[in-house]
């Protein structure tokens, strides 16, 4: 990291006071909340879009010719198409409500691998993904007698990309991959993941749960077969996520869930399913999450997704640079593309040592295998300590992290 000084910071102050959890305290200190890799704080207009949502326009969607029910269904397809925007998705009906990154991940994998998946066939991941982008794939290929193939991670936390050249064969099925590591913050190089497996006809998904609230994403220009996020990482509710997928993908594969809404006929002999999206959205969906998705993504638009990631970017080299003048502190995950998180770990300390202390001083890290283990595997350690910036984060919450793994290693060295 060449940058020493301290960030030019955009108006931060009044972006942190759209989010009144922040000015909570934790164990009597104010609270220094850094974790939003694992869920984000949520602003006040994304509470205001729920509680107006349930105040006054509450009834399910999608069924009713009356007024309330219309005015639901308005308000749910509103996220719709503000998460069509948000990815720049061609169409609303590429654009299917799930109940997160997971949920996207294992409906991809079950759908797709009844489809196509055969005795033999092989699918890719990667060596750092999150295990909800290895065991939906796992139980696909253990199901279908697939091979489940990884390509290896290199020691500062990018991927090789030659071993991933070499992986890539006729029983290539899928390639899934996160776009941003959780634990190591790497940004993989995912347009050229893409290109590369579409130069063999094999389809990806993109894991885009770290990615969604730093970066911009075009799924147009990516020509990303499917990619997935959760609400709550940018700034949204929990229990709601986006599927993207291709329309010509989402046509030819099965429904996931049978039930209400995903039908256009059912007799006992046979049902037809109905029109994308609401093929892929069976029984009463989660509306005031849709509503206060949408709320957060106009959120994230409005504040600018380049502005955030400047911001990040700053705090992330300043942290950087301030962590490592720490003696015996090493950090995890040094690739040049980095997203605004940085695991760590002290000499000889265990995470979860570093992080009660933290802890005690209002710090809010998360410590261990951050459902990463076979990432832990490679590296050789139990776990790491992360800190994790967003929006909302300042140098001076970073000042406070470094002062309290300071006074950790101190103790505990
Ligand atoms: N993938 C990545 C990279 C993640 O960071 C997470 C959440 N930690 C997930 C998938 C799973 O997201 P969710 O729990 O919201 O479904």
């Amino acid at each position: 990291m060449e940058t020493t000084s301290k960030p030019i910071q955009f108006d931060v102050s009044s972006i942190r006071r759209q989010f009144p959890l922040l000015a909570e305290t934790m164990n009597g200190k104010p609270l220094v909340f850094l974790d939003s890799a694992a869920s984000s704080q949520k602003p006040q207009v994304v509470l205001e879009k729920i509680d107006y949502y349930y105040r006054h326009l509450h009834a399910n969607v999608h069924r009713g010719v009356y007024r309330l029910s219309q005015e639901a269904t308005d308000a749910y397809e509103h996220g719709r198409k503000v998460a069509r925007r948000f990815l720049n998705a061609a169409k609303e009906e590429e654009i299917i409500f799930v109940r997160g990154t997971t949920e996207a991940i294992n409906l991809v994998a079950d759908t797709y691998g009844r489809k196509y998946l055969n005795p033999g066939d092989e699918v890719i991941v990667s060596g750092l993904e999150h295990h909800s982008n290895i065991v939906p794939w796992q139980l696909a290929c253990s199901h279908y007698s697939a091979k489940l193939r990884v390509i290896p991670v290199l020691d500062n936390g990018t991927l090789d990309l030659d071993a991933f050249r070499k992986l890539l064969n006729d029983r290539t099925k899928m390639v899934a991959v996160a776009h941003v590591s959780n634990t190591l913050g790497t940004i993989n190089p995912i347009k050229e993941i893409i290109t590369l497996a579409h130069d063999k006809d094999i389809p990806v998904m993109v894991d885009g749960a770290q990615a969604a609230p730093h970066a911009t994403i075009d799924v147009q220009a990516l020509d990303v077969d499917f990619y997935a996020f959760s609400g709550h990482k940018v700034y949204g509710p929990t229990g709601i996520g986006i599927l993207y997928g291709k329309q010509k993908w989402l046509s030819e594969l099965p429904p996931y869930q049978g039930g209400g809404e995903m039908i256009a006929q059912v007799t006992f002999d046979h049902t037809t399913f109905a029109e994308l999206p609401h093929k892929f959205e069976a029984g009463t969906p989660n509306i005031a999450g849709a509503v206060g998705l949408g709320a957060a993504l106009e959120f994230v638009m409005e504040t600018g997704r380049e502005t955030i990631a400047s911001h990040e970017a700053g705090l992330l080299s300043y942290a950087t640079e301030q962590l490592l003048a720490i003696p015996g502190l090493r950090i995890y995950g040094t690739a040049p593309d980095k997203a605004s998180v940085i695991s760590f770990l002290l000499n000889n300390v265990h995470p979860y040592d570093t992080g009660t202390i933290l802890d005690q001083l209002g710090i809010a890290v998360r410590t261990g295998h951050h459902c990463t283990q076979p990432l832990m595997d490679r590296f050789g350690i139990p776990g790491t300590v992360r800190a994790s910036f967003g929006v909302y984060n300042t140098t001076e919450d970073i000042d406070q992290l470094v002062a309290g793994v300071r006074k950790a290693a101190s103790m505990l060295q």
